[in-house]
């Protein structure tokens, strides 16, 4: 399997290449040259196979010749083996169509451990024998820094540095990361939103200067490898649900349209999924784009949901481009430019079909963490409630189930489950004393020289 970039003019790449590099050198994202495809025997076939399984039958077609499939399986094994639930990623029933699928059984509480812990690997796998020390650089709402950090902290040939935005990160986020004291972890707290932090990350992989000197590499969901974990969990759940036969609907709590891109990707490999319900926060260009066609930014309202306090969504281009069928280069150079683009007629048709958005308001959100633990005896946190309000007001088929993906856990976001609720849910044994730990970060303005020279002062530049 090869790669091409969204934007046309970065070279073309493999698996390995595709992964250490996160960001395509044009500016634009990797995406593969042809989606593999299953048929309705073979998505049949998947039932009653284990998270692992389904996994390596979902992600083999994609990683090509760099890995054999006992390797992935391998991977795999020792990924999800530190899972605190034997399912992976357990469906929970709330009512007779509401389902919750539970994605924060990983050790940082929140989906992204899905993922992480097994790009933490993939890296690992790609860099051992060679001379190649690589950079993470990447930016955070909170729930990728602790999850990457998690999956690379103390390996060798790997120093990653995480900008999240100061103050705008809950205290169990923040101290999740800022409590790794390996020497490889570097925190950095910037004075700005997460766009703030993003765009620096963007201009970092764009200066060809800074980018020369190091192997710089992105674990944000720019990252392919990181999407392509996440299509196996629309498979798993879905085929549990009586997938192919029967027909399955997703609402996703969406930020960087990550998740969301990946149930996308999903159906594109044959799953039939009837629709993706796209769930926003006041933080709403999505639903905006979506709905009206009108993609622009606002500014960023910081929220319960915070994780989701985004108004650019790198991963939108990746649905623009596969919806176009051809570069995007020229419509995200005017989006970048003027912070505001339209969708083409093509690109709205394409996505209308099967994508749906919704922009949850607090109230509403806080009302589906009080209906979800009175009625159905589940404390969710504010981001799963936003998926959970918009699956709830949907004018779908009342036969058709609704997944809620449960993005975290309640303890990550306990405050605003306690002021919902009026109860607070406890932090699981498997985080252990995040409270008593000693923190390490520094402060810096959000300059591209200030983090910069940050990072220049402690990475390992190029042999
Ligand atoms: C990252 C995150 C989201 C948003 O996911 P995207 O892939 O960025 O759309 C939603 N909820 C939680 C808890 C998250 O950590």
């Amino acid at each position: 399997m090869r790669y091409h970039s969204t934007r046309g003019t970065a070279p073309a790449l493999g698996f390995r290449d595709v992964t250490l590099a996160g960001l395509a050198s044009d500016g634009g994202l990797y995406v593969p040259d042809a989606w593999p495809h299953f048929s309705r025997d073979e998505i049949a076939a998947f039932a009653g196979l284990s998270y692992v399984e389904t996994a390596v039958r979902v992600m083999l077609p994609f990683v090509g010749e760099d890995l054999s499939e006992d390797e992935l399986r391998d991977l795999c094994t020792r990924a999800y083996g530190r899972f605190a639930h034997a399912a992976v990623t357990p469906l929970v029933q709330l009512d007779e169509r509401n389902w919750l699928l539970e994605l924060f059984h990983g050790p940082t509480l929140a989906f992204k451990d899905v993922a992480l812990q097994l790009l933490g690997l993939l890296f690992e796998k790609f860099l051992i024998g060679g001379k190649t020390h690589l950079t993470i650089v990447g930016a955070t709402s909170g729930d990728t820094g602790s999850a990457a950090i998690d999956a690379v902290a103390g390996r060798i040939g790997v120093d990653i540095f995480m900008l999240h935005p100061k103050g705008r990160v809950s205290e169990v986020q923040r101290r999740q990361m800022t409590t790794v004291l390996a020497p490889n972890v570097h925190n950095i707290a910037i004075e700005g939103s997460f766009d703030d932090a993003q765009a620096l990350v963007k201009a970092m992989f764009n200066d060809p200067a800074f980018a020369g000197r190091f192997q710089l590499s992105a674990v944000n969901s720019i990252n392919w490898a990181r999407l392509m974990a996440q299509v196996v969990y629309y498979f798993y759940a879905a085929v549990r649900l009586g997938a192919p036969d029967k027909p399955v609907a997703f609402s996703v709590p969406t930020g960087n349209f990550g998740d969301v891109f990946a149930g996308y990707v999903a159906t594109r490999m044959g799953l039939p999924i009837e629709q993706l319900i796209v769930a926003t926060n006041v933080n709403d260009i999505l639903h905006r784009a979506l709905s009206t066609g009108d993609y622009s930014t606002g500014t960023v309202t910081p929220t319960a949901a915070p994780s989701m306090d985004i108004q650019v969504s790198s991963n939108f281009e990746r649905l623009l481009f596969d919806l176009a069928g051809g570069s995007v280069a020229e419509q995200m150079h005017r989006f970048e430019a003027t912070r505001a683009m339209r969708l083409t007629n093509a690109q709205r048709e394409g996505a209308a079909g099967l994508l749906v958005s919704d922009r949850i308001e607090p109230d509403d959100m806080n009302e589906a963490m009080r209906w979800a633990s009175a009625e159905a005896g589940q404390v969710i946190d504010p981001h799963t409630a936003i998926g959970l309000a918009a699956a709830r007001r949907s004018d779908l088929d009342p036969a058709v189930p609704i997944v809620t993906l449960a993005t975290a856990h309640p303890a990550k976001f306990a405050d605003a489950v306690e002021r919902a609720t009026g109860g607070r849910p406890s932090v699981p044994a498997r985080v252990g004393d995040l409270h008593e730990r000693q923190e390490r970060y520094d402060v810096l303005p959000a300059t591209f020289e200030a983090v910069t020279g940050y990072i220049a002062e402690r990475a390992h530049p190029k042999p």
